[in-house]
Formats: structure tokens, sequence, C-alpha cells
């Protein structure tokens, strides 16, 4: 007899990846906002600051050209690549080959997702920074391979300690993930653990992947390093990049990814078999960001360097410990009285309509901290901070 229902069960893969802790977190913020309270969030790492109008305006030019209705090039544009290739030189004084040291994505996040597919087997093992980027670990498992979780400690400035990896672990890692300057702990670093980082990928023979997502966004004298500034880096690794933070382009889609040509190789086989590449009208428009690097970044790294110092010096007087991020949106706070990091979480969402991240969504070592993402206005930012004030904590 016929059935009502389809019995099936989803792929055995999709029940490896850990358990998504924000679920619950969405869910009680949707009830809070369906009852109509005003909540302030602090929760997502998603600009509110809108992209600057001369990228807009090249997308509405490219967008009528018809040119542009077609299915793109797997690999992306040669100008968009070419554009990345010039600014790679100006900017951190590496030189690529745009026909083959770069390949355009589909927001950075696609490309970290994909290159693991194309790089890790069954039985192989990835070396993860935790807390982290959760798309490095789905990436891993997705492919079979077995994830070791490098921990990023405050003693060591959220770095990860190279020398704690087990010998036996090191041999057998293909792949490293890394990324700074560092969501969720706004760390950043200096080239000499690059170098560091190079002198042990070659004793291990593994590959690194860096996310540089935030290089724009440093502040101060600081400017974030390259991992392909290294010597002998562009051998062994592979660096993403995303338009979505530097440029306030989180909906537009549009990344790259640098590096070995035959690292990437593996990432084009995936993606010309699952994706058509990104409509071209985008990529003028990423061209046209490229191109105006210098002109556009200083006014949005400017909104987020006064936002921080705000609301750092706010939470400070309020005798909060945090420290004061060179780089990202995100500031990495203590979670005060003891509190986990999930249920501290709920107390600023019940009780202030404040939302932020637990940090051990990123993690366990991510327990004892929240992640503060400003990108809300000043003025909201102040209501956050005279809310906290008005917080009794037992
Ligand atoms: C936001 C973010 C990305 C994803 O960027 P897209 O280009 O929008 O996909 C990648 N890595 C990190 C660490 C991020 O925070």
């Amino acid at each position: 007899m016929r059935g009502t229902s389809l019995n099936f069960s989803k792929a055995k893969r999709l029940g490896k990846l850990p358990p998504y802790l924000f679920a619950e977190l969405d869910r009680r913020k949707r009830k809070l906002k369906e009852k109509g309270i005003d909540l302030i969030d602090l929760g997502v790492g998603d600009p509110d600051v809108p992209t600057p109008s001369p990228i807009v305006a090249r997308l509405v030019e490219a967008a009528k050209d018809s040119c542009n209705y077609r299915y793109p090039s797997y690999e992306g544009l040669l100008s968009f690549r070419e554009e990345v290739s010039r600014w790679y030189l100006r900017r951190f004084g590496v030189s690529l080959e745009p026909e083959k040291e770069v390949v355009t994505l589909i927001g950075s996040k696609e490309g970290i997702a994909h290159v693991s597919l194309g790089l890790l087997d069954a039985g192989d093992l990835a070396l993860i920074p935790e807390p982290g980027y959760p798309v490095y670990q789905a990436g891993a498992v997705f492919a079979g391979a077995e994830p070791f979780y490098m921990s990023l400690k405050e003693d060591n400035g959220f770095l990860p300690c190279l020398q704690d990896i087990p010998s036996h672990v090191a041999s057998r890692a293909k792949l490293m993930w890394l990324n700074y300057p560092n969501n969720p702990t706004g760390a950043s670093v200096e080239i000499d653990f690059f170098q560091e980082v190079v002198e042990f990928a070659y004793n291990f023979n593994i590959i690194i992947c860096h996310d540089l997502a935030y290089s724009e966004l440093s502040y101060d004298d600081y400017r974030a390093p390259s991992f392909l500034q290294v010597d002998g880096a562009k051998e062994i690794g592979v660096e993403f990049h995303s338009l979505s933070k530097s440029f306030c382009m989180t909906g537009w889609r549009i990344g790259y990814a640098v590096g070995s040509k035959d690292l990437l190789d593996a990432l084009k086989e995936v993606k010309t078999n699952v994706d058509s590449g990104v409509f071209q009208a985008i990529q003028e428009a990423g061209i046209e960001a490229l191109r105006l690097q210098e002109n556009l970044i200083p006014e949005i790294r400017e909104i987020y360097r006064k936002r921080r110092d705000f609301f750092v010096q706010g939470l400070r007087d309020l005798g909060w410990e945090t420290s004061l991020p060179r780089a990202t949106f995100y500031l990495w706070i203590k979670v005060p009285g003891g509190y986990s990091s999930f249920d501290f979480t709920q107390i600023l969402l019940e009780r202030c309509g404040i939302v932020v991240t637990p940090g051990v969504g990123f993690g366990p070592s991510g327990e004892g901290y929240i992640r503060v993402a400003l990108t809300v206005d000043e003025k909201r930012l102040k209501e956050a901070l005279d809310r906290l004030e008005e917080l009794k904590l037992e």
C-alpha cells in the first residue's frame, strides 16, 4: 500500500557536525522581537554601513550590459583577477599570476568550504583553530577528514601553540587553517608568526589555508600582513579574501582565493563541478572596489575605530574587562561574575535586550567569553551602555 510520508534519514555526515548552539538563542531572540522588545543586535558580523556608492554605481552600469547575462567563466573574469593581483602587489609586495594564482569565489565562505573537498580525503587530518569560524570545521567534516583542534588561548595572544601539537598529529596532518586578524577573538599577528608557520609547514609537509577576511579592518598604525609575504609561503599555501567586510558587501557574495597554483587547481576542480561562477556585473563592481580600495577603506575603518574606542571606554567605565583590538570589528569580552558564556548571553538578552554571541559557540575554548560585533552606530552603542549600567549582577 502507498504510504503518506517519505521514509528517509538525512546523510550521516550532517550528524557529524557539532550541535548548532546558536539555534536556541535565535529562537529566544525571535520571541522577544515578536513581543515588540527593542533589541540591540551585536550578535552577527554583518556590517550596517552601506556599500560605498562608486561600487553600487558600477554594478548598475554593468547590470545593463547584456554581455554579462551569460554564464561567467569558472575561475572568474580575468580583469577581476588582474585587479586582485595589482592590489596584492601594492598592498603586500606579493606578485601573483592572475591566470593561475587567483580564483574568484562566491564569497570567501564558498571557497573555504569547497577547498577541503578538493584537498582532504576520509582519514586525513586537518588542524583547525578553536574558537574559530565554523566553516573550517564543516568543510573538513564534509570531506570525511578528521579535525584536530588547536585551542586559541588568551595567554598565547589567541595564537595556536605550534610546539604543543603532538608530533604524531603534525606528521599526519595534511592541512592547517589560520585566520588573522581573527574572528571571534579580534587577535592579530605580525609577520614573524607566519614565518614560524611556514617553517612548521615545511617540516611536517602541511598545506596552509589562511583566511584574511579582515585584512583591511585594522586601526591606528597596525596593518595586517599577508601569509604570502613569507618566502616559500606561496608554494604551500592559499589565502582567502572577502570583499564582504572591507567594503560592507556581505550580501553581494564575492571573494577570492590566491596562492599556490596546484592547490588552487584542486579548488577549481571542485567548483567547476558544483557552481558556475559569480555574476559578471558583481565582478565588475568588485574591480571598482579593489581599484578604489585606498580611497574607500579609510572612511570605513574610521567608522569602526570610533565605535571601538567609544564602546571599549564605556565598558571599562562600567568595570568590564576588555582589550582594545587593533583589527576586526569584534570585541572578545571576558564574562563577568563567573557565569557561563551561554548563561550570560541569555541574561543580556532577557534583561537588557542586547544580543551578543556566546564564545562557546565558536568552540570549547570560547567558554568564558562573549563576542560583540560593532555593527550598530554609536547612538545604539550608547543605548547599549545605558542598559548595561542598569544591569545588576548578583
Ligand atoms: C565573514 C567571514 C567570512 C566570510 O566572508 P564571505 O566572503 O562573506 O563569505 C570568512 N571568514 C571569516 C573569518 C569571516 O568572519
